[in-house]
């Protein structure tokens, strides 16, 4: 039988932006939101659930750092309403040679301008504090000491029972299969239900397209299956996060790195070397030549992290061609927000979860989102060039 209920806001996705938005709407306004999950809570096939997630104030841009220190204090917020503890600082270090495809400048010239402290090593120094790395004399790098790890699952857990906790209702196992927008209203349906609502929060990662579909738009996003893996070294201490450092390998191809945390040994990937696919056909199997890429590297830079395989985890980026967010009001709907992490959103999933809150109960927020706009040039383009080294 047809129900029919009315919500001030419903959040569609509940990975880790929708579970942040959730959370944020129902802190803010109690009662009246809902949210929909196609999947069960906490399922792998999207972008959001592992272990750990990098968090970091070093960004290539100075509107990053910004917005990166209101991804801290949104989840010191959450921590402190929760008391869970979500954030573990083990600082970061950003490495790579000094002619790059990343060069270190930027970063340091961003993080300079937002007043964040940071160290500028060379490659004997580097050594010196995390024995591990061999490195040559052309290697230089960055730490910043707030860098660390985002608990992704459990923060993802955090954010879903603190939403139900302050007032909101989260279905799972509940796609919605579509959406009109009527103007004074929004009509969202599911399988066994029509849920009328005054806003709507799209954070449909990977399934994005297929949500702005139902309005005749789609955007030049690309969506890739990437992999991280856990390695088992002979001797993890040199590993814990009381010694060594979150990292990211900063040329072409990137690499990026997490002490042990959540499994008895350290984990490492390659940023952005995966292939494109379709979220519902895609396969779950670890790609071969991504991890020989990922070994070949550890047994150059980093011989004593590895050992046997614990396993290889595949996950989603759902890219834009530029790599940065979008965070927006969907043009013509002025009802309708929608956010997309763009491969880098984990640390800021409580804070975008926050602005998106913002933006729905209040039609403003403080954060600065010019450069994730829905309007800007590049995702006006049916095949634009992409650029994902940042
Ligand atoms: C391997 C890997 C490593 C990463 N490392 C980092 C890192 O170190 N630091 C960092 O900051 N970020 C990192 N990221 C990126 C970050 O994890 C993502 O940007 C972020 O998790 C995106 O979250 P999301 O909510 O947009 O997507 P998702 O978590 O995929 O959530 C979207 C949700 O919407 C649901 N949905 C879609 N359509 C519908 C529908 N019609 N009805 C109902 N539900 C629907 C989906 O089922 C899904 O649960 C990494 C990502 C990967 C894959």
């Amino acid at each position: 039988m047809l129900k029919r209920r009315d919500f001030d806001c419903i959040v569609l996705g509940l990975g880790g932006i929708g579970s942040g938005a959730a959370y944020w709407l129902a802190r803010e306004a109690g009662g009246g939101i809902l949210g929909l999950e196609q999947f069960e809570l906490g399922h792998v096939r999207g972008e959001s659930q592992d272990h750990s997630r990098i968090i970091r104030l070093s960004y290539h841009r100075p509107d990053y750092v910004q917005f990166a220190k209101l991804a801290y204090l949104a989840w010191a917020a959450v921590e402190a309403d929760s008391g869970t503890r979500l954030i573990l600082k083990t600082g970061g270090l950003d490495l790579g040679p000094r002619v790059s495809a990343i060069p270190l400048e930027s970063y340091m010239q961003s993080m300079e301008a937002g007043g964040v402290p940071f160290e500028r090593l060379d490659a004997a120094e580097i050594m010196r504090r995390w024995p591990p790395f061999r490195l040559s004399d052309d290697i230089h790098g960055i730490f910043q000491a707030d860098s660390g790890i985002a608990m992704a699952a459990r923060a993802n857990a955090v954010h879903q029972s603190m939403a139900k906790q302050h007032g909101a209702l989260l279905r799972e196992h509940t796609p919605v299969t579509a959406i009109e927008d009527a103007g004074d209203e929004i009509v969202v349906a599911t399988a066994d239900a029509t849920y009328r609502c005054g806003k709507l929060v799209i954070a449909a990662g990977p399934w994005s397209n297929r949500a702005l579909a139902h309005f005749g738009l789609r955007l030049p996003l690309e969506v890739t299956k990437e992999q991280v893996t856990y390695f088992a070294p002979s001797d993890i201490r040199p590993f814990t996060p009381e010694r060594f450092p979150v990292w990211i390998w900063m040329d072409d191809p990137s690499f990026y790195g997490m002490p042990v945390f959540g499994e008895a040994g350290p984990k490492v990937a390659q940023d952005a070397g995966g292939k494109p696919v379709e979220p519902d056909a895609r396969s779950f199997d670890p790609d071969i030549e991504n991890l020989k890429r990922v070994t070949d590297f550890l047994e150059r830079r980093m011989p004593s992290a590895l050992g046997p395989v614990i396993y290889t985890k595949t996950c989603l980026y759902t890219l834009t061609p530029d790599r940065d967010f979008l965070i927006d009001v969907v043009p013509s709907h002025p009802n309708i927000t929608i956010a997309i992490g763009a491969g880098h959103a984990f640390k800021f999933a409580s804070a975008i979860g926050k602005v998106l809150a913002e933006l729905t109960l209040r039609g403003r927020t403080d954060a600065d989102l010019s450069l994730f706009s829905y309007r800007r040039p590049i995702l006006e383009l049916a095949d634009p060039p992409k650029t994902y080294m940042v």
